[in-house]
């Protein structure tokens, strides 16, 4: 049995706003409640008062535009992604992390915003965000800010949010030019289970070559290599510049050992599919 709590389902903002700004830390939020719910369910936290997000119209925004790009409000389901053409076609690492995540029945509650928020250093879809260079909008009572992605993870299940702030939507600008990308992810099993190693990239090979890496599961926080764009920033033979990024990545990365996976098996995987993800996406086998 989950312990008792007191449940709003605010219909606007401004609601929400004034429900935080009362109840600060004895209030929590859900869209999907798939991590929330759990979490409550294993009396991990107690809150005593739930708040539904899922009443407010202006938090399932999904909308694209050629000049601003993706913007996906709070309450928009993994598998609203996953049916949209426009995240398959342009934002493809973005579309290949929701579609590791969990299974479709999560999918169909489980949100992007919840995944970030829970900060989960085992995110599926944070590493495609740190690709991408998203931007996570936020709104409370002392206004509006947004956060870049690459700030807003702080540490295992910490985000840089004040208690009484929510998140609206995240942004994200087009890809540049040419873009592909893909996220790559390990488990113990081909079925529903958290990564032992995430790896997602984005690679642009038409002239100069540009590389972004972001991993999971191998860091405090969903981690970007920055290490790696610098290796392609000079020319080279490309399978030299891939065992350098491979170094890159597994010298960054700091794991864990628990019940997925030792840390040495992470090291060595992150290394894996870092390797298959770039020679991938270069066109190479
Ligand atoms: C069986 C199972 C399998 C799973 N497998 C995976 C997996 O493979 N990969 C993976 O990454 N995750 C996995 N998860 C975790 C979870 O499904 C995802 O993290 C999902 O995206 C969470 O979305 P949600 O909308 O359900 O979040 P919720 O549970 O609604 O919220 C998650 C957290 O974010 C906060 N929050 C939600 N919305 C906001 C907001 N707008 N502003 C501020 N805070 C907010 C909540 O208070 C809560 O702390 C799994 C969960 C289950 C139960």
């Amino acid at each position: 049995m989950i312990p008792k709590f007191d449940y709003f389902r605010p219909k606007t903002t401004e609601e929400l706003v004034d429900l935080l700004a009362k109840y600060g830390e004895d209030a929590k939020m859900f869209a999907g409640g798939t991590d929330l719910f759990v979490l409550m369910r294993d009396r991990l936290i107690r809150p005593k008062y739930v708040i539904d997000l899922k009443g407010i119209e202006e938090l399932h925004e999904f909308s694209y535009d050629e000049k601003r790009g993706l913007r996906i409000g709070a309450t928009v389901t993994l598998n609203e992604l996953l049916e949209s053409d426009v995240v398959k076609e342009r934002f493809g690492v973005l579309w290949s992390a929701a579609g590791a995540l969990a299974d479709p029945t999560i999918r169909n509650r489980g949100t992007l915003v919840g995944n970030i928020c829970n900060a989960s250093p085992a995110a599926d879809t944070a590493p495609a965000l740190l690709v991408l260079d998203a931007e996570v909008e936020v709104a409370g009572k002392g206004g509006e800010r947004t956060i870049p992605i690459r700030d807003f993870f702080i540490g295992v299940k910490r985000t840089s949010l004040k208690p009484e702030e929510f998140v609206k939507a995240v942004r994200i600008p087009n890809p540049p030019a040419g873009a592909k990308g893909g996220y790559y992810k390990w488990g113990r099993t081909r079925g529903e289970d958290l990564a032992v190693v995430g790896v997602a990239a984005l690679v642009v090979n038409s002239g100069k070559r540009i590389v972004r890496v972001a991993l999971s599961s191998v860091f405090k926080t969903p981690l970007r290599v920055p290490e790696v764009e610098k290796v392609f920033e000079e020319e080279g033979p490309l399978d030299e510049q891939i065992e350098r990024a491979v170094s890159a990545v597994q010298e960054k990365i700091a794991p864990i050992t628990d019940v997925r996976s030792s840390k040495e098996y992470r090291i060595h995987m992150a290394g894996v599919l870092t390797r298959r993800a770039l020679k991938e996406l270069f066109g190479g086998s």
